[in-house]
C-alpha cells in the first residue's frame, strides 16, 4: 500500500469513526474539497506535467496548512481554529461539549476537539515504523475524555487492543476498567492512551507481546506528548515500567519508583504497575500498593474518598 492508500485509508476510518460516535458532519476546507474530486495520483510513468497534484507522502505536511482559504468558500465556514503547527489540513468539527464528567473549565471547547481529531488523522496515517505498519491492523490512538483531569500511560497495544482499535480491552484493560470504576470514575471520563500507538510485532509468534524497543518508544513517543500538550490532564498514572521510562525518557525500577510523585513538564505524574503485573500477582499487598498510589491519584484530584475505600485491600 503506499502512502496515499495509507492516508485514504486512515482518513477514512476516522470519518467511520466519528460518525459512529455520532458526529453528522466535518468541516472540510473548500480546496480540500476539490483536491478530493480529482483522480487518484499517478500511475506510474505518466508525465509529470499530466499527473494531479502528488498527494502528501507523509502524514505530516511540510509546512503547517494554510489558516485561511485562498477563495471565498460556497458557504462561510464557521472559524478556523489555531492548529498545532503540523496539523493535517482536514478538520473535523465535534458537536458537543465537554462532558459534564469534566472538572476542568475548559475555555477552548471546541478548538481542543478539532486539535485533538487533526492529531488523531495523522497518528492513524503514521508510517515511521514500517515494520510495525506490516503488522498491525490498527493505530491504537487512545480513548476517553479529551477533557479528562486524569489520563493514564501504558505501554503498547496488545492483541486485543490492536484488533479493536482501542487501549486496554483486553484483560488488563478489564482490571484498569475496575480500578477506574473502584476510584468512584468510569473509563469514559478519563483518558487512556499508550507510548505506543501500534502493536510491536513478534515475528515469529503466534501469541504473546513484546516489550516496545528504545527506538521505537522514541519514534513514536511524540505522538504521546503532543496528546498530553492537548489534554492537559491535572494527573498523569504510569502504568508500569516502560510507561515511565516513555514519559522520563529514563531507565527507572518501578518497583522503586511506584507510589512517588515525579513531575511531567508540570503535570504530577504518579508511577504504579502495570494491570497485566496484577495479574500475574494476585497478592492482596501487590493490589494494595497499586490502591495506595491510586488514593494518591484522588486526593490529588480532590475526588471523594469514604472510609470504605480507604480500607479495600487491607488485611482484615
Ligand atoms: N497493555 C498496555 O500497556 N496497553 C494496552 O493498551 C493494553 C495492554
Amino acid at each position: 500500500m503506499n502512502g496515499y492508500q495509507q492516508l485514504l485509508e486512515a482518513t477514512i476510518a476516522h470519518l467511520e469513526d466519528l460518525r459512529r460516535r455520532g458526529q453528522s458532519w466535518v468541516l472540510v476546507k473548500p480546496e480540500t474539497l476539490a483536491a478530493l474530486a480529482k483522480p487518484p495520483p499517478a500511475a506510474p510513468r505518466r508525465p509529470a506535467a499530466a499527473a494531479p497534484p502528488p498527494p502528501p507522502t507523509s502524514p505530516v505536511p511540510p509546512s503547517p496548512p494554510a489558516r485561511h482559504a485562498p477563495a471565498p468558500p460556497p458557504a462561510p465556514p464557521p472559524r478556523l481554529p489555531q492548529l498545532p503547527a503540523g496539523a493535517l489540513g482536514f478538520l473535523t468539527v465535534a458537536p458537543a461539549g465537554p462532558s459534564a464528567a469534566s472538572t476542568a473549565d475548559e475555555p477552548d471547547t471546541g478548538d481542543r476537539e478539532l486539535a485533538v481529531a487533526a492529531l488523531r488523522t495523522q497518528v492513524l496515517a503514521c508510517v515511521k515504523c514500517p515494520h510495525l505498519v506490516r503488522t498491525r491492523r490498527s493505530v491504537v490512538f487512545g480513548v476517553g475524555n479529551i477533557y479528562a483531569d486524569l489520563m493514564f500511560v501504558g505501554e503498547a497495544p496488545g492483541a486485543d487492543e490492536d484488533a479493536q482499535g482501542e487501549p486496554f480491552v483486553g484483560a488488563a484493560g478489564q482490571l484498569l476498567t475496575k480500578m477506574i470504576q473502584t476510584m468512584g470514575l468510569r473509563r469514559q471520563d478519563v483518558f487512556i492512551a499508550n507510548v505506543l500507538k501500534c502493536r510491536p510485532d513478534t515475528p515469529g509468534q503466534t501469541s504473546g507481546n513484546r516489550k516496545p524497543t528504545p527506538q521505537e518508544m522514541v519514534t513514536c513517543l511524540p505522538w504521546l506528548h503532543q496528546q498530553i500538550d492537548l489534554i492537559r490532564p491535572k494527573v498523569l498514572v504510569a502504568l508500569g515500567a516502560t510507561a515511565l521510562e516513555g514519559l522520563t525518557q529514563q531507565r527507572v525500577s518501578i518497583t522503586k519508583e511506584r507510589g512517588v510523585w515525579r513531575d511531567y513538564r508540570g503535570i504530577p505524574l504518579m508511577p504504579t504497575y502495570h494491570p497485566a503485573y496484577l495479574l500475574r500477582n494476585q497478592s492482596l499487598a501487590a493490589k494494595r500498593q497499586v490502591w495506595e498510589d491510586l488514593l494518591q491519584v484522588m486526593e490529588k484530584l480532590g475526588l471523594p474518598i469514604s472510609d470504605k475505600q480507604r480500607q479495600y485491600f487491607l488485611k482484615k
